[in-house]
């Protein structure tokens, strides 16, 4: 088998296409070579010996040794010089790791492999560069000793074992605290024979000297890095499967720590924060690429670069109109700087945040780079809501006292307590606080804490510094770099402008501008929603409106399934309408039983006896129901509103403390006693499968006419108003046509008499909802009578699994870390399992009913993947909550695309 790819001099076995077998840096690598962009040769060492890795207890397949040895001559070639040579200039090769995604910073790379006490001499003769040539040749038993030997920091230890060793030899050597520029070639001479003396202490190893050695023990390290903890942690935060594995590729060295003249840089093809079509970066000149991330020096923004080197930035800036071109996309790209000499190390699309995604897509669109539909595309569903995200109250923000500056790596507004470290900052989010992360630089190990922060702001850094890859990744509010925050994490303080903020004390970030203010700021809504929900006219005029308008036109335009919401009251109608929903998925009649004493009245229907007093109490109730869908009918202005019929177990609506039970009874004016042997009376060991749903309705049938009689006395009345109505009457937790049918019944016969009454011809549906595994099992039976099904993925998910969701969190962590669960299911639909019931009902209800309309209604129905399932198996609609209905559009769009 083919286990090895090779790239170079404008030709490469692989291209950008092949993601999963390469990795995506090793399939770009291919690709820009094949497109003529000057990258440095080299070869991709499959994903597939990833799998045969793990599979085989970490060993290789027989033939890989010989593919790469080809693989070594073919850079050899090219390059002109040989691995391990010791009389001419050797050929040296960067190790790196190459998921199919990428995950930035948690995979090591290995640079200058291939040096030892012979090829360094080699390299000082051949490039007469003595001192460039030892950087490099320390810089690689550090990195090899830390990512391959695994000399790190020891529990205790404060700094990194080969750092101590480099503040030794600064503190003996010179006077003063000097910075890595001022090291002389005997300096790092010195560092590479106590770097070695070090890994031999440490490991009881010595440093291998065989150049293929080397090369098999870096590779065997990133192969290995595929299971370590932050690659763990970050492939769970995005359901990364386990299965897909990383790439390596092994690649020829260029050099950007040569001297002046040289430099290595990062950049991205547009601003990834903010969406601005302006080249975006950052470099360091005479460096290796680690150290722009690494913070250990502050890099310059790219642009410095066209005074620093013209020529250079000329070119760069050529090779980012050809990638745009190419890829169509906004790319983030790696490139070194040898002696002038321009080399393209890494491409891949860049990281953005939705504001910056909406933005690239509505000017590539302009631009005839990409047509609509791939505007579309380009707008991840999961992250849309960052744009729906509060801002800080202008006003606010005008009394609110400007502390320092950084950069705006994370759009959006966050206030927060602030915490030092990681751990602290997650445990106080465990305990419900808002909490912003305040540190000179994150590292993959704050990851933890920035997850759980609302906002993450850092002191260095710039804009390729982990914290603003992470934070436009997780579409978290950041500020970077903002140089004026003073922080003393002994003290746990953070000194800013002299003012001093302890631990525990707030700020508030402005991710969007960069601004830190001291105190705690309001927010309040985005431009989006107070441009759609109230129409206000400033909010209109701005371009993130416009462009959201913009993109949710073109969604329409592409999609099938339609997008419902779920709501209870007007309000919340309104605002679904005005986010382009069109009906209600969902209202839940019982959300208003708790507005106002209405209560009183529900409370007085439970506990009646006869079915005398539950009519009486139900009499109380039906104004009431009445009032609330002549709201929602309202609101919907001709849209459809299925409306479901009461559903939670009774005892979710009487008191449990006997202080509580005495004031009912007083209230109804009868004994204590009464109130608690009926409560006592209501207790289920499995309220979920208990007395609920169509079950009430069965008992109490009356409850079923009265609600039927709120249902289609409020159409009556608002359809005399002009106001078309479309009610549709929904029955829950039906596993038997009989049930249906009994139910349905009394729906009709309510329907006929109020439509006799008002005079009035109301045009209504009775359907249900699928959410028990007999239910979908019989759908063809059950569609005989229902006019629609819609599919109530939480307790189908809950029945179907047989997991109840509210007792799921003891054992949640577990299934999540032992991956037995991708997803939590009830946040994203189980498609195989749950997703086959779905499947099964919507075949067996259109083959007695064709036009039979199906929807969902739980929470899934918000969520991207699992809208895309429905889009997939022919559902007519989801239904979501209205914040989540432009999500959802979005979603259905792209499933359609
Ligand atoms: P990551 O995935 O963490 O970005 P990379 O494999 O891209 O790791 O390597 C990190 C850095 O190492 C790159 O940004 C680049 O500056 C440097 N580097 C990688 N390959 C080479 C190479 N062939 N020559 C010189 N520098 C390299
Ligand atoms: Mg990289
Ligand atoms: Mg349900």
């Amino acid at each position: 088998a083919k286990y090895v790819y090779t790239w170079g001099a404008g030709k490469a076995d692989g291209d950008g296409s092949m993601k999963p077998l390469l990795g995506g840096k090793g399939a770009n690598l291919a690709e820009m070579t094949r497109i003529g962009l000057p990258v440095p040769p080299g070869f991709t060492i499959t994903t597939d010996v990833c799998t045969y890795f793990y599979a085989h207890k970490r060993s290789y397949p027989t033939e890989l040794q010989s593919q790469m040895e080809a693989g070594i001559r073919n850079m050899e070639k090219i390059m002109g010089c040989k691995f391990g040579d010791a009389k001419g200039m050797p050929l040296l090769v960067a190790v790196r790791s190459g998921a199919r995604d990428s995950m930035p910073g948690m995979m090591d790379t290995i640079l200058n492999l291939g040096l030892n006490d012979q090829t360094v001499i080699a390299l000082v003769n051949a490039t007469k560069n003595e001192r460039f040539a030892w950087d490099c040749y320390r810089r690689f038993i550090q990195m090899y000793g830390d990512v391959v030997m695994g000399v790190q920091k020891r529990a205790g230890e404060e700094h990194e074992p080969f750092e101590v060793v480099i503040e030794e030899v600064k503190h003996e050597h010179h006077e003063e605290n000097v910075d890595d520029a001022h090291l002389t070639v005997e300096d790092y001479k010195e560092l590479v024979s106590r770097f070695k003396k070090l890994v031999k202490e440490r490991t009881g190893k010595s440093f291998p000297n065989d150049p293929w050695d080397q090369l098999r023990g870096a590779a065997g390290a990133v192969f290995g890095s595929w299971m370590n903890d932050r690659a763990i942690v970050y492939r769970r935060k995005y359901n990364i499967p386990s299965e897909w594995g990383t790439a390596v590729n092994v690649q020829a060295m260029v050099y950007g720590n040569t001297g002046e003249n040289s430099g290595s840089g990062v950049a991205f093809t547009r601003n990834p924060a903010n969406g601005a079509n302006e080249f975006y970066g950052e470099f360091l000149i005479n460096a290796q690429g680690e150290d722009v991330v690494a913070g250990v020096r502050t890099p310059e923004p790219v642009a410095n670069l066209k005074k620093e080197m013209p020529k250079s930035y000329a070119e760069l800036l050529k090779v980012r109109a050809t990638l745009e071109k190419h890829f169509k996309d906004v790319q983030d790209v790696e490139f070194t700087i040898q002696d002038g000499k321009l080399f393209m190390l890494q491409t891949r699309n860049g990281k953005r945040t939705a504001a910056a995604a909406l933005k690239f897509s509505m000017d590539m669109h302009k631009e005839k780079l990409i047509d609509w539909e791939t505007a579309i595309l380009r707008n991840p569903a999961d992250q849309l809501e960052q744009l729906l995200a509060p801002i800080f109250d202008l006003a606010e923000m005008k009394k609110a006292k400007e502390l320092a500056k950084g950069l705006p790596a994370g759009p959006g507004a966050a206030s927060g307590k602030i915490y030092l470290n990681a751990d602290r900052a997650a445990a106080a989010a465990d305990k419900g606080e808002r909490v912003l992360l305040v540190r000179n630089e994150t590292s993959p190990e704050d990851l933890r804490g920035m997850i759980a922060a609302e906002g993450i702001l850092t002191a260095k850094g710039g804009v390729s510094s982990h914290a603003a890859l992470v934070a436009r990744q997780m579409g978290k509010v950041c500020i970077c770099g903002a140089s004026a925050v003073l922080i003393d994490y002994d003290k746990k303080t953070v000194t800013i402008s002299g003012e001093v903020f302890n631990e525990g004390d707030y700020l508030s970030i402005d991710g969007t501008s960069g601004t830190v203010y001291g105190g705690q700021l309001k927010t309040s809504p985005s431009e989006i929603i107070t441009g759609m929900v109230n129409g206000d006219k400033a909010a209109q005029k701005t371009e993130k409106f416009k462009s959201f308008q913009q993109l949710m036109k073109w969604c329409s335009q592409a999609t099938r399934l339609a997008v419902r919401t779920n709501a209870d009251n007007p309000e919340q109608t309104e605002e679904a309408v005005a986010f382009g929903a069109t009906g209600i998925g969902l209202t839940r009649t019982e959300h208003m039983f708790f507005e106002g004493d209405r209560i009183d009245a529900v409370r007085e229907m439970i506990l009646a006896e006869t079915e005398e007093g539950r009519r009486a109490a139900l009499k109380k109730i039906l104004p009431y129901q009445k009032e609330d869908f002549i709201g929602i009918f309202k609101a919907l202005k001709g849209f459809p509103a299925t409306i479901r019929l009461l559903d939670p177990p009774l005892h979710e609506f009487v008191p449990h403390e006997p202080a509580a039970q005495a004031d009912l009874a007083k209230k109804l004016g009868i004994s204590a006693e009464k109130v608690a042997a009926r409560v006592h009376a209501l207790h289920e060991f499995n309220p979920m499968l208990g007395h609920r749903g169509c079950r009430l309705g069965i008992a109490y049938p009356e409850i079923t006419e009265t609600q039927a009689r709120a249902i289609f006395e409020a159409a009556a009345e608002v359809q005399k108003k002009g106001i078309k109505v479309k009610p549709e009457v929904m029955i829950p937790l039906v596993g038997f046509k009989k049930e249906l049918d009994l139910q349905v019944a009394i729906v009709h016969q309510v329907a006929a008499e109020v439509q006799k009454e008002k005079k009035v011809k109301l045009n209504y549906q009775v359907g249900t909802m699928i959410e028990v595994p007999r239910g979908a099992l019989t759908a063809d039976e059950i569609a005989q009578t229902a006019e629609f099904f819609s599919f109530g993925t939480n307790d189908l998910t809950q029945t179907g699994l047989g997991i109840s969701r509210d007792d799921m969190g003891n054992f949640l962590n577990a299934y999540t870390e032992n991956e037995i669960f991708k997803k939590n299911p009830f946040a994203s639909l189980d498609q195989t399992g749950v997703g086959q019931l779905v499947k099964i009902a919507v075949e067996k209800g259109r083959s007695t009913r064709p036009d039979i309309k199906l929807g969902i209604c739980g929470e899934h129905g918000g969520d991207p993947d699992s809208v895309k399932f429905f889009h997939k198996v022919g559902l007519n609609y989801v239904s979501c909550s209205p914040r989540r209905v432009p999500v959802a559009r979005l979603a259905a769009a792209q499933a359609a695309i």
